[in-house]
């Protein structure tokens, strides 16, 4: 049944901001320009010319005057018949007044200034400070909206949204535009059908995910398949950046995220398109900093709205991210972005379909093979392809050359290579040997020891911001009891990079960060919560539960274990980790042989798939690394 849209407790009021500061601000100059003018030119004491004054003083009718410079005020003795109980007057000097007095001229003063002079005099400081807050404040809000007048993009267009609002009507992009993304297109494939025709869903009571989230790397085509579902699907495109929902004052954006998807119903079937959600979307309360109530405000908006439109309307809301993990828990929950579609860096295949689709422009000469190309780009992401490709006909047209010749992309691919390993993304020779042996390590552990999830797949395509390769293991069930023998040998699965880099001789690097954290962790967990080692007996000394919804929680949490317990527990992790180290270690030199050959498949061919990996010979556990049963087994 649809329910009418239900605001969301703590959604921000819908006509919160009443005036915007900006409004306030014009009033309130407004307001002290006016009593300024009042209180020198009106209501004051009448003006009076000078020989009115001399009159006055002469019939005695002047109590008290004051003199400042040229300006006399005056107060009568009695009110005059009109009412005025004062005066001002702008000296004339002595000497002439007299002669004028003689002759019985009407003379008066005048401020040296101009009128002019004294009206500029009130009006420009304030003019001033409005100048300088407004240039400041368009400053603040990032120098956003490009052009425009003064007022245009900045402060009085706050709360009214953007002219980018207006939905593209006739995207031209397709799938084809996106290569060697085939599982993410075959996912958005099923968006695209329900865009085009919504009844055939509903038919069976289906409904289709309003909140699609697209994660990867940058450079990967995100965008590009947002379009491409829009082009696809033929409806209308409402493209939106998360930094455009990010104002400086608490509404504004909520006020916007309101707007859009009011617009975007009018519309529907139709697609809202949100790039890098995470500016807008990190966890609520996550910076220690104040300022955040705004991004709360307009985060909780989008949640309303992302919950109250009717399951029958046809909005898909889009979105795309290369930091998943800062991500508020609240965004990805049912119902909001729950569908997650990767958009990983390509492999070897994908990066010939992408080349292709950027070579079609160019001139190609007769010796350009694809897979060659391919094959010198480990790391490449469509975005780096794209840019190798013009840099490729960029040489090939200063050579003065015909056609662009593989080895203009030879050429073009080294300095690529060269600006893209300063960011640390593209591996150098050495580091991808070390890499192949850390993976081949975990793989090769992994399928040695009995009974552990089987390896899919095993990589050294960066992936994600940090990894530098992975080793992909899928239980064969879900599991929610694990003991302790299947927790050792998880740990050792994670100790055997590291062992395979200790193996082949290198220096031990910081690749296995990770590893370690993750081993660690489970060695904690063995120790102070499970009561799994034997000296510190069958006590959960550490009762920490995972932190709800993944709140930010105090850092400070108070220990309940003396000075000692916690050294005993600091030592028997550090025995387990040792003990984990020294199996994987034993296992890798049982399985040398097969640790280089399998290393070297994975430099050539970049992933390879479990199927694809012998078998190594299976562990055989020595004695001395068989631990005592803890007593309570
Ligand atoms: P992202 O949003 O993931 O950072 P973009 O979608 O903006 O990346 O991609 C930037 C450019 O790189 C695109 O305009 C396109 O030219 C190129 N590109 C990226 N990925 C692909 C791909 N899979 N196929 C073809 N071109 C791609
Ligand atoms: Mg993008
Ligand atoms: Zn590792």
């Amino acid at each position: 049944m649809p329910m009418p849209p239900k605001p969301r407790s703590g959604a921000p009021k819908p006509d919160l901001p009443k005036f915007k500061p900006s409004q306030l601000l014009w009033m309130a100059a407004g307001v002290l320009l006016a009593l300024n003018l009042l209180y020198q030119f009106g209501a004051g004491p009448t003006p009076i010319p000078y020989s009115q004054f001399e009159q006055y003083l002469a019939q005695d009718k002047i109590a008290r005057i004051t003199v400042a410079g040229d300006i006399i005020r005056g107060a009568f003795k009695q009110p005059e018949a009109d009412g005025t109980t004062g005066f001002t007057t702008l000296r004339v000097p002595s000497d002439i007044a007299v002669e004028l007095a003689k002759h019985g001229v009407e003379f008066s003063g005048a401020a040296s200034g101009s009128l002019l002079g004294t009206l500029l005099g009130w009006v420009l400081p304030p003019l001033l400070f409005v100048g300088v807050w407004l240039v400041a404040s368009r400053y603040m809000m990032g120098g956003r909206g490009g052009g425009g007048s003064l007022f245009g993009g900045g402060l009085l267009s706050a709360g009214r949204s953007r002219a980018k609002l207006v939905a593209e009507t006739d995207v031209q992009t397709s799938f084809e535009d996106v290569a060697g993304v085939d599982e993410a297109k075959a996912e958005l494939h099923e968006i695209v059908d329900f865009l085009k025709r919504p009844e055939a869903f509903e038919r069976l009571g289906a409904h289709i995910p309003r909140g699609i989230l697209l994660i990867g790397p940058p450079g990967t085509g995100k965008t590009l398949l947002a379009r491409a579902v829009a082009g696809e699907a033929g409806v209308p495109f409402f493209s939106t950046n998360g930094a455009e929902f990010v104002e400086m004052f608490v509404g504004v954006g909520a006020a916007r995220v309101r707007d859009l998807f009011e617009q975007a119903r009018k519309l529907a079937p139709c697609i809202i398109f949100i790039d890098e959600l995470d500016a807008l979307g990190r966890t609520r309360g996550a910076s220690p900093v104040g300022g955040q109530d705004e991004k709360e405000q307009t985060l909780n908006q989008l949640l309303a709205e992302m919950d109250g439109f009717d399951r029958s309307v046809a909005i898909v809301v889009l979105s795309a991210t290369n930091r998943p993990e800062v991500l508020d828990p609240a965004l990805l929950r049912a119902g909001r972005f729950d569908r997650q579609v990767l958009v990983d860096r390509p492999e070897k295949k994908g990066r010939a379909q992408i080349l292709k689709v950027h070579l079609k422009r160019l001139t190609l000469a007769d010796d350009v093979d694809l897979d060659a190309i391919a094959a010198l780009t480990p790391g490449f992401t469509g975005a780096d392809l794209a840019n190798l490709a013009n840099e490729a006909a960029l040489r090939a047209t200063r050579r003065g050359a015909d056609a662009v010749a593989l080895e203009d992309f030879a050429e073009s691919v080294d300095r690529i290579v060269a600006g893209l390993e300063r960011r640390s993304r593209v591996l150098i020779p050495r580091e991808r040997r070390i890499v192949a042996y850390h993976e081949m390590g975990h793989a090769l552990v992994a399928l040695a020891i009995p009974g552990i999830d089987p390896v899919q797949k095993v990589s050294i395509i960066p992936r994600g911001v940090a990894a530098l390769g992975y080793t992909m293991q899928h239980p064969t069930e879900d599991r929610f009891l694990l003991g302790r023998n299947e927790l050792e040998a998880r740990m050792t699965v994670l100790m055997g990079g590291r062992a395979a880099e200790t193996l082949i001789g290198s220096d031990v690097s910081t690749g296995a960060a990770d590893d370690l954290v993750k081993a660690t962790d489970i060695a904690r967990g063995m120790v102070l919560r499970f009561g799994m080692d034997a000296g510190l007996g069958p006590v959960a000394w550490d009762t920490e539960q995972g932190q709800f919804l993944n709140e930010p929680g105090s850092f400070w949490r108070p220990r309940r274990y003396s000075e000692a317990t916690s050294r005993e527990a600091d030592d028997a992790v550090r025995g387990l980790l040792n003990r984990a180290l020294e199996r994987a270690l034993a296992i890798l030199r049982d399985n040398r042989k097969l640790l280089d050959t399998t290393a070297e498949a994975l430099l050539t061919h970049e992933v390879l798939k479990g199927s694809e990996i012998p078998c190594p010979k299976p562990e055989i556990r020595a004695e001395a690394t068989v631990l005592p049963d803890p007593p309570d087994a």
